[in-house]
């Protein structure tokens, strides 16, 4: 019926999903591939497959090329370590944490900070966040290594970022959804003397 070109689906970025761009090809009889081209993730599918069939080899696909390019994604200690260093740039007189990166184990905190070593870890959880929850989240801890307690002066130096109410406010919603679930809260204390994550 139609002989046009096979349109190209594209679907925005999601918490879970890189933005996908979907090809499907006459052309291409059994073969799907898929390959990461700056934050889009290209899917290149036969043309005519049974719905399920598609978003089963899409998942698929997806999921290795962000496996794959994960050491390179927004999602990357790297890509954190940029983030904390341009809001210490903009709000902390250019302080730099010696380490910044993501934990995946850290359950009970949503950051923590060693003071003594200067290193700044981010639970894996906020990865999905808004940005300016995990901007929030970054400015707590690398004020920390300004200000150890979470006195007057700590939260002076939080208050300089325009976003930390909202950030609060999300926060708060997000440990109240969590309690409602019957899961724990994340602690307030989130300093590390030793070095150790609990
Ligand atoms: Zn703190």
């Amino acid at each position: 019926m139609t002989a046009a070109a096979p349109p190209v689906e594209r679907r925005p970025a999601t918490a879970t999903t890189p933005a996908l761009e979907i090809h499907r090809s006459p052309r291409r009889r059994r073969s799907a591939s898929a390959a990461a081209r700056d934050q889009v993730v290209v899917v290149r599918l036969p043309l005519g497959l049974p719905r399920a069939e598609e978003e089963r080899l899409i998942a698929g696909l997806v999921g290795k090329v962000t496996g794959a390019a994960r050491a390179g994604s927004r999602n990357s200690d790297a890509t954190l370590e940029r983030r904390a260093a341009v809001l210490a740039d903009r709000y902390l007189d250019g302080i730099r944490a010696t380490s910044v990166s993501w934990s995946s184990r850290m359950r009970r905190r949503y950051g923590s900070c060693t003071p003594a070593e200067g290193t700044i870890r981010i639970s894996r959880e906020l990865a999905t966040a808004p940005s300016y929850v995990l901007d929030h989240v970054l400015l707590h801890e690398l004020a920390h290594l300004v200000v150890p307690g979470h006195g007057p002066a700590f939260h002076e130096l939080l208050d300089r970022h325009p976003q930390t109410p909202r950030a609060t406010g999300w926060l708060e919603g997000y440990a109240a959804g969590r309690l409602a679930a019957g899961t724990t809260a994340p602690a307030e204390d989130d300093l590390v003397d030793d070095g150790a994550i609990g």
